[in-house]
Formats: C-alpha cells, sequence, structure tokens
C-alpha cells in the first residue's frame, strides 16, 4: 500500500487550498448570513475562476471536460475542498450532480447523455437524486411505493419523495420508482429521469433543517409526483435495475464523503488550535491551550482524524485494487467511524470557542447544525453496523475467522 501522493496531485492540492483560503472562506460570512441563491452571481464568479485555472470537475472523465482524477486523487481534492461549506459547488463536484453524473455516464443513452449529462458537467443544470419517501424507510430502500406505471409509451409515476437534496432549481431528477412490482423486491425498481418542469411533478416545499429551509442548491425537497408522465425513453439503464446501479456507485461516493467530513475534521482543528493558543483564560496571560483538559481534546482530535484518513485512503485504494463489492466491509466501517470523528472534532472544537461557538461569526455552528446529517444519509450508523457485525459473525460460525 503506497499513499505516496504524485508531483501533479501535489500541485492540483497547493493550487485549491489557496483557492479555498483567499477565494472562497472569505464569502463564508455572506453565505451564513444570506440565502443561498442571492449568492449565484458571486458563486458563478468564482466558478469561472476554477475553469480558468482548469479545476473544474475534478472527478469527471477528461472526455466529458473534467480533471479524470482517480478515486485516491479525488478523495485528497474533495478533503482540501471540504474545509468550506462552498468547495465542492465551485468546483462542480458536489452531491448529487457528481453521483448522477457517474450514473448517466455508465447508464445513459445518448440522447441522455446529450440532453442531461453534458450540461450536468458543464454546470450549466443542476439536478436531483429522489429516492426516499416521505412514508417508507429509506434504511430498507427496497420498501418503496413510488410506482412508475406503462401507458403507451410513457410512465406514470406516483409517489411522494423528500429529502431530494437541491431539488430547488434542479431541471431534472432522477427517480426511484417501482416498475415491476412482481419482481424479486430487488430487482422491482428503476431509475427513471424527470425534467422538473413535467406536470405532475409537484415541488411541495423545501425541508425546514436544523432551523433553516435553505433555497437553490443548499435545500432539501419535498416532491409529491402527480400522475406525472414521462416518455418511457426516460428509463435509466435497464428496467427493474435500479438498485443494482445505485449499488454500483455507493463505494466511491462514500469515499468522496467521507474525505469531504475530513476536509471539515481539519478545518474544525485549525480552528481549535489557534483558538486554544490565543483564547486568554488566566490573569497571567495563560491560555486555554495550556489547560490539561484543552491538550487532551487537541490529542484526541489528532489521533482520531488521522486514523479516520488512513482508514478512508486506504478503502479508497481498496476499491482501486479490487472493486468496491470486495472492499464493502472497509466501505461500511469508514462511514460510520468518520462521520462519529467528524462530529466529536467539530463538537470539541465548538467547546473550545465557547460562546463564540454558538454563533454564526465563525463556521463551526454550521457545521453543527448540518454536518449531524452524516450519521443518517448514505445509510444510518446503525444499519452499517448491523449489516457488518451479522456477516463478521456468520464468518466466524462458518470458516472460525473474519478477514480484514
Ligand atoms: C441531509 C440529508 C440529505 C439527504 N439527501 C437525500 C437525497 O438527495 N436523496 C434521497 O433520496 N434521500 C436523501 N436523504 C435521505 C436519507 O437517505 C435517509 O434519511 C436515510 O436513508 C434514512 O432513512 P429514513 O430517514 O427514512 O430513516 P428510517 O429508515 O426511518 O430509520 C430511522 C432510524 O432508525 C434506525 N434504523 C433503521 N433501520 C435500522 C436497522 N435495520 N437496525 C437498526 N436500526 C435501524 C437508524 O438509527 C435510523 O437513523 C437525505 C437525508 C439527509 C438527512
Amino acid at each position: 500500500m503506497d499513499f505516496e501522493i504524485s508531483e501533479r496531485i501535489q500541485v492540483v492540492l497547493e493550487m485549491i487550498n489557496e483557492f479555498v483560503d483567499k477565494e472562497l472562506i472569505p464569502l463564508e460570512p455572506e453565505f451564513l448570513n444570506h440565502e443561498f441563491v442571492e449568492m449565484l452571481p458571486v458563486l458563478q464568479e468564482k466558478r469561472q475562476m476554477v475553469k480558468k485555472m482548469e479545476l473544474w470537475a475534478p472527478n469527471q472523465p477528461k472526455e466529458l471536460g473534467g480533471m479524470g482524477l482517480d478515486l485516491v486523487e479525488h478523495g485528497l481534492v474533495s478533503e482540501a475542498l471540504g474545509r468550506t461549506p462552498l468547495g465542492h459547488y465551485i468546483l462542480g463536484c458536489q452531491a448529487p450532480d457528481a453521483g448522477n453524473c457517474e450514473i448517466l455516464h455508465m447508464h445513459g443513452t445518448d440522447e441522455q447523455k446529450e440532453t442531461y449529462l453534458k450540461p450536468l458537467v458543464e454546470g450549466k443544470i443542476r439536478s436531483c437524486f429522489c429516492m426516499t419517501e416521505v412514508d417508507m424507510p429509506g434504511s430498507n430502500p427496497v420498501m418503496l411505493e413510488t410506482t412508475a406505471v406503462k401507458d403507451g409509451s410513457d410512465y406514470i409515476i406516483n409517489g411522494h419523495k423528500w429529502y431530494s437534496t437541491a431539488a430547488d432549481g434542479a431541471k431534472f431528477a432522477i427517480v426511484m420508482a417501482v416498475t415491476n412490482p412482481d419482481a424479486p423486491s430487488y430487482l422491482q425498481a428503476s431509475m427513471i429521469i424527470v425534467p422538473t418542469d413535467t406536470p405532475g411533478f409537484n415541488h411541495v416545499r423545501n425541508i425546514p433543517i436544523m432551523g433553516h429551509a435553505g433555497s437553490d442548491y443548499a435545500s432539501h425537497g419535498e416532491i409529491l409526483f402527480q400522475s406525472c408522465r414521462v416518455p418511457q425513453k426516460n428509463l435509466l439503464g435497464n428496467e427493474g435495475h435500479g438498485f443494482v446501479i445505485a449499488q454500483e456507485r455507493l463505494g466511491p461516493g462514500r469515499i468522496h464523503h467521507c474525505m469531504r467530513w475530513l476536509g471539515i475534521c481539519k478545518r474544525a482543528f485549525d480552528l481549535m488550535c489557534k483558538r486554544a493558543n490565543e483564547r486568554k483564560v488566566l490573569p497571567d496571560g495563560r491560555t486555554l491551550g495550556t489547560r490539561q483538559i484543552v491538550r487532551s481534546w487537541i490529542a484526541e482530535s489528532a489521533a482520531r482524524i488521522q486514523a479516520a484518513r488512513l482508514m478512508t485512503l486506504h478503502a479508497a485504494w481498496k476499491i482501486e485494487k479490487v472493486g468496491a463489492k470486495a472492499a464493502r466491509y472497509d466501505i461500511a466501517f469508514i462511514k460510520f467511524t468518520v462521520a462519529n470523528t467528524m462530529l466529536k472534532v467539530v463538537d470539541s472544537a465548538l467547546q473550545v470557542h465557547g460562546g463564540l461557538g454558538m454563533t454564526d461569526d465563525t463556521i463551526l455552528s454550521y457545521f453543527y447544525r448540518h454536518e449531524r446529517a452524516a450519521r443518517i444519509y448514505d445509510g444510518a450508523d446503525e444499519v452499517h453496523k448491523m449489516s457488518v457485525s451479522k456477516k463478521i459473525l456468520n464468518a466466524y460460525r462458518e470458516h472460525g475467522d473474519f478477514r480484514f
């Protein structure tokens, strides 16, 4: 295993870190105090700068106009970008568009690629992914109520989705709906492209989350599909293969998330250490950083970050060497380990900032509110733990051992 960073990626990371420090972090006060939609003009300017610097769409193949980075390389980029909530959006590698691009690239028809993939990669349009339903458990995604029933050359879609990230202002949705109710549960659903201006695609609201409903890209929508009619040519991949396709991109998607969370860890850790060194808490001028308990938080945070980072890089390396299926335990381990590491580090950093940590004068309160979701989306902690522990116990029963 070799985690050495090539000279080319080293240069890219330096460019990105400098760009984040000089161009994006200074925008955060505006981001924290205004609606995302109001910031679009300035964000567009920053996107143009990125394109000129040839840093656009790091995870997309070169033939689509991206940088063509591999999983470990993009993971490192994702970490650098994760230091600010604006990073991924500005470089055109934000969820859920990044995943939707991957799906369209691998499974789209030529027409779908021309109509949806091309403008999506170029950042001219946005998309959303509608799988989770209001009345069904997202933790068991094969339990879906949304249906797509054939009628002539169309599908008619009915269902009630929510948590469709960035649906507000999206041009199209990739919708998971049951097309084959009589098939085995894993083969019942399909992915279907639905332009958001189709009659029957009803954006009910941006869901208020931790006190804020957000807008445009920075929002999560509730969507009601009411006799929403789309042509059958909008089917993405094979009918009944919705979960097969979703499964394919889960591994890489989790590496991207975990590396972004490690970027958040780094930012919170930077703020914690600076504050500990500067904040005077004793009459003789001694700082918070002289207190044993704060030093303990710093040491523990540093060790946790390092452990989580190595675990994630190892999982990315393993996916590249032997594929996502063989690395499935590693992927599950990092999902709950890194999410909890991030929340612990953010919490310690906030605590070190005292009252200031609770304000929106630093980015910590934003991370604290919005990143709590990391333990829920992409598989809640408990679901990953249940699944890996069951397989580990089976391995011991059947072979007397479990190989990491
Ligand atoms: C910020 C955010 C963004 C999201 N973006 C999207 C998106 O773009 N598109 C989309 O389709 N969805 C999205 N989701 C939805 C997300 O995928 C679901 O919330 C998640 O899958 C959990 O499903 P649920 O909310 O229905 O919880 P439930 O399935 O009801 O589970 C609730 C809780 O029960 C526990 N639990 C569940 N199953 C088990 C089990 N087998 N064993 C033990 N405990 C269990 C877990 O603690 C879990 O947190 C997003 C969610 C969030 C918070």
